[in-house]
């Protein structure tokens, strides 16, 4: 495990006749510097100037960190499936911090200044703007909406306006049109790589950063792209495989993460790939504690 304590070196059994084993010195192993723990990640020092590592936990929160938990293996397929669509963004031009996946739940990232936005695109009312606005979850959206929300936990992340952030400086009126553009392209992108495995995207959440080259900057998407920070439905069944089956208690998180990434072709262990997400098979395991028979 990434930031286990170092262990002290075994005792050392000498063999029959054998010179005694001097004990070794231990010597304390130089850990990683830790730059920023969030409520999903952890952001170590990279190994190189400007890199940083995103180490990927299985901790879950929701209303702000009001409600806690774990969701087991969710740091080993957010990692997955964010390194597959930041991957797949950067094929049709979209600049992002991914450099390379190192292991089951890191990535290489490129380190970037992170602008205190979250970007919210929405394509179908569902979660804050159903309740703000009183639009019945589900209900498709005249067009695609972006919306900008202050990243303070202090404040709740209020919804802000572009007036506001030119205002206080938190990007330019050229940032904007970067993000804002990069946003639409975004979700152009995704709505058609999940609808291509049946899955229809909701909304999400994007974050970007600033990337400097002597006085010049630009912008570059970072953070991630996962179940966590979008609305995923199934395309036939309106089952939601997202963080809302956490946020809501509706049992069944690592299935539906699973079944998101076995869609997008990330899970070797693919041996039923006729197989969907069931619920009512869930909710018979979580009773019975069985899988049910098929
Ligand atoms: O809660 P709300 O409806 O505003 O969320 C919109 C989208 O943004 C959802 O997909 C949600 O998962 C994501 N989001 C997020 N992190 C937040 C707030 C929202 O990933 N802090």
């Amino acid at each position: 495990m990434l930031s286990a304590a170092p262990r002290p070196c075994e005792a050392i059994a000498s063999f029959a006749g054998a010179p005694a084993f001097q004990p070794m010195k231990v010597m304390p192993m130089s850990r990683r510097r830790q730059i920023y723990e969030g409520k999903a990640k952890i952001l170590y020092e990279g190994p190189e100037p400007g890199t940083l590592i995103q180490y990927f936990k299985d901790d879950a929160t929701a209303f702000n960190a009001q409600k806690k938990g774990t969701i087991n293996g969710k740091g080993v397929i957010n990692n997955r499936i964010s390194e597959h669509v930041f991957t797949r963004l950067a094929h049709i031009g979209i600049p992002t911090h991914f450099i390379r996946r190192l292991n089951m739940r890191e990535q290489l990232v490129r380190q970037v200044e992170i602008i205190p936005l979250e970007v919210v695109v929405r394509n179908v009312a569902a979660g804050s703007i159903s309740k703000r606005l009183g639009i019945e979850e589900g209900e498709p959206l005249p067009h695609t909406l972006i919306e900008y929300y202050y990243k303070d936990d202090a404040l709740n992340d209020p919804m802000v306006a572009e007036e506001h952030i030119a205002c206080f400086g938190w990007a330019n009126n050229e940032e904007m049109q970067d993000i804002s553009s990069m946003a639409i392209r975004i979700n152009d992108f995704m709505c058609g790589m999940f609808a291509a495995v049946g899955i229809r995207l909701i909304d999400f959440k994007l974050e970007f950063g600033r990337i400097w080259d002597g006085d010049y900057s630009r912008i570059i998407l970072a953070d991630e792209i996962s179940p966590d920070g979008c609305r995923l439905w199934d395309m036939t069944s309106g089952e939601k495989l997202d963080k809302d089956r956490f946020r809501r208690d509706l049992g069944g998180e690592e299935e539906a993460y699973q079944e998101v990434a076995r869609r997008l072709g990330l899970l070797q262990d693919d041996a039923n790939p006729g197989e969907v997400f069931d619920l009512s098979a869930h909710r018979t395991k979580l009773r019975t504690g069985h899988k049910p028979k098929k």
